[in-house]
Parts: structure tokens; sequence; C-alpha cells
């Protein structure tokens, strides 16, 4: 827990934001500026900087975030139509929040 990280204190519920799932693993919310009419974020509730801070015991967590995004894309119906999973890493590639996260964007017409 790092109490100057947002999505440490979104885990923590210490900022009100509505969670679509929740284990004790994980936490999915919305994105609060969607891509898509489908934009939702997939956070572990370890804090992990990003991909590149990843250690070998934790592939677990990684694993556990597409299965995750699996079951997610079905939930918001989009599992049929599609989806892109993204991960941002460092600031080159466009993260600006430092908790790791996958997200799951769709909902485009087809
Ligand atoms: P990234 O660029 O991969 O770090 O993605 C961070 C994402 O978090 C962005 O898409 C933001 O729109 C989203 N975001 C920032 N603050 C919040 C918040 N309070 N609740 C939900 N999503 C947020
Ligand atoms: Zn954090």
């Amino acid at each position: 827990m790092s109490s100057d990280c947002l999505f440490c204190r979104i885990v923590n519920r210490e900022l009100p934001t509505e969670f679509l799932y929740e284990d004790d693993d994980f936490v999915v919310f919305r994105d609060i500026n969607p891509a898509a009419p489908v934009h939702v974020l997939l956070v572990p509730k370890k804090h992990i900087r990003s991909i590149n801070d990843l250690q070998k015991e934790e592939g677990s967590i990684i694993s556990g975030l597409f299965m995750l995004a699996k079951d997610m894309a079905k939930e918001q119906g989009v599992n049929e139509s599609g989806y892109k999973l993204l991960f941002n890493v460092e600031k080159g590639g466009g993260q600006v929040i430092f908790h790791l996260h996958l997200h799951l964007i769709g909902g485009w017409k087809r």
C-alpha cells in the first residue's frame, strides 16, 4: 500500500469508486475518462508500479488479470463483439497511474 497512490486509495475504499468486481486479489472499476463505450480497469490490490517491476513469483497476478478480463468482457457484453486488453508501461508507454492495471476497452459499433 502506497498512501500517495491513487489506485491504492481506491482499493482501500478511501475514495468513492463503484466496484464492478472485487475479490481478495483484484478490483475492477470503470475508467473515469473512457476511451470507448466499455472501458474498465482491472487492478491488483497489491501495489506494483508497472510491468517492469513484476517479480517472478507475481506471475499469478498477470494470469489472474487475464482470466478476470475474459470474465469481465462477458459481463460487460463485449466478449463476442471484441475488445482490447492493454498495459501502458511507464511514461513513454502512456502510463499515468503507477499502480499496475489492465485496461479492457470495447463496445464499439460494428
Ligand atoms: P494509464 O494511462 O494506463 O496509467 O491509465 C490510467 C487510467 O486511469 C486512465 O485511463 C484514467 O482515465 C484512469 N483514471 C484516473 N483516475 C481515475 C479514477 N479516480 N477513477 C477511475 N479511473 C481513473
Ligand atoms: Zn498503488
